[in-house]
């Protein structure tokens, strides 16, 4: 098998006190994990005979820190960013599985921070070790609630239901621009790190005024590099982009739920995430010319940091707990297509 994969896929367990460990086995040391579901489970939408799944992934981090978290996720990511490649990780699973505590994490305790906060003091500790090289860094975050785009660090315009005018639009080379996006110079790692903490605020005062739950959208914090050399004459610039994307929640609609703003939110996140399956599946196939990208403003906003020369790493979120089994198994299968492209 070729070891040039498009998309690296790890797995995530949710720390938690009642392991339902008749149902679900791990064995980090192989990467695997098993699930049981007797056939008996009632009401399940696993409309499937398979009593027993196994699954293996690229790695597998069982109750693992947030230190541990990041130098499995983002350190090879990281040399690529600074070498002018583009990176993409994405965190996927059900809400509260742990999806935005491995992005954002939490800021009461410095531990416990995130992917985000921890690859922007790398990035900055990188740039200070490349003296040769003359880097401008710059943050852009966006949210995409039912299809719309909100700039989160732009202001949200009154009136205007969430949706601040943004679009993708493409240029003559086919690279697809956010038109009007704000993309802020960060000068240092605090200046970056009160652009992630406006962002969220803005994030959450849009979650009050316009009534909608933050679990229902996606959100791409992006980290932009420009680099030239100060030694050389040439004119040669590098450009590179990691996103860090904190995917909506993948939870099924439950039964009850066929109507009203949640259907219409689940039918939008539904459809964005099977896109995204889509574009990564066509992205591993040489054979296909066609790319579907414009299908949905998450996959056209992430299209130039996927596939290609770009590492691209999902992170499945999952939760351990007898009740959340189901999820599970969804969001264990979502990643398993995920693996084999
Ligand atoms: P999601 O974004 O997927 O909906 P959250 O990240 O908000 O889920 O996690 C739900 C809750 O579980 C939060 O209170 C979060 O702090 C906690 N949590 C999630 N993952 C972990 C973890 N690995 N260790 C400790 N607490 C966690
Ligand atoms: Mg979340």
């Amino acid at each position: 098998m070729s070891k040039s994969k498009h998309v690296r896929v790890v797995v995530r367990t949710r720390p938690t006190a009642e392991l339902a460990d008749d149902l679900i086995k791990f064995t980090p040391d192989r990467k695997a994990i098993h699930v049981h579901i007797p056939k008996s489970v009632e009401g399940g939408y696993i409309n499937n005979q398979q009593e027993d799944w196994d699954f293996r992934f690229d790695n597998l981090l069982h109750n693992a820190s947030q230190e541990a978290v990041y130098d499995e996720c983002v350190n090879a990511i990281m040399k690529g960013l600074l070498d002018g490649y583009n990176g993409t990780i994405m965190a996927y699973g059900q809400t509260g599985a742990g999806k935005t505590f491995t992005m954002t994490g939490a800021s009461e305790n410095y531990k416990h921070r995130g992917l985000i906060p921890r690859s922007i003091s790398q990035v900055f500790r990188e740039i200070a070790d490349r003296p040769q090289l003359s880097y401008t860094a710059r943050i852009s975050y966006i949210e995409i609630y039912n299809e719309q785009m909100v700039d989160l660090l732009g202001a949200i315009p009154e009136g205007v239901k969430g949706d601040n005018g943004l679009n993708v639009v493409e240029d003559q080379n086919g690279t697809a621009q956010v038109k009007g996006l704000t993309v802020r110079v960060a000068n240092t790692e605090e200046e970056a790190l009160s652009y992630l903490f406006e962002g969220e605020t803005t994030r959450s005062i849009a979650e009050h005024q316009l009534n909608r739950n933050s679990s229902r959208s996606h959100c791409i914090f992006t980290i932009w590099l420009e680099s030239r050399s100060r030694v050389e004459s040439s004119e040669k610039v590098l450009y590179s982009k990691l996103n860090l994307v904190d995917l909506a929640g993948s939870e099924r609609l439950s039964k009850t739920q066929t109507t009203g703003v949640s259907l219409r939110e689940a039918m939008y996140i539904n459809k964005s995430l099977t896109f995204l399956e889509q574009v990564i599946i066509a992205l591993a196939d040489k054979k296909r010319g066609h790319i579907p990208y414009r299908q949905s403003k998450l996959t056209n906003v992430l299209r130039d940091a996927l596939g290609g020369n770009c590492s691209t790493l999902m992170i499945a979120n999952v939760r351990c707990e007898r009740s959340y089994i189901e999820e599970t198994i969804s969001t264990l299968r979502f990643a398993t297509r995920m693996m084999c492209v």
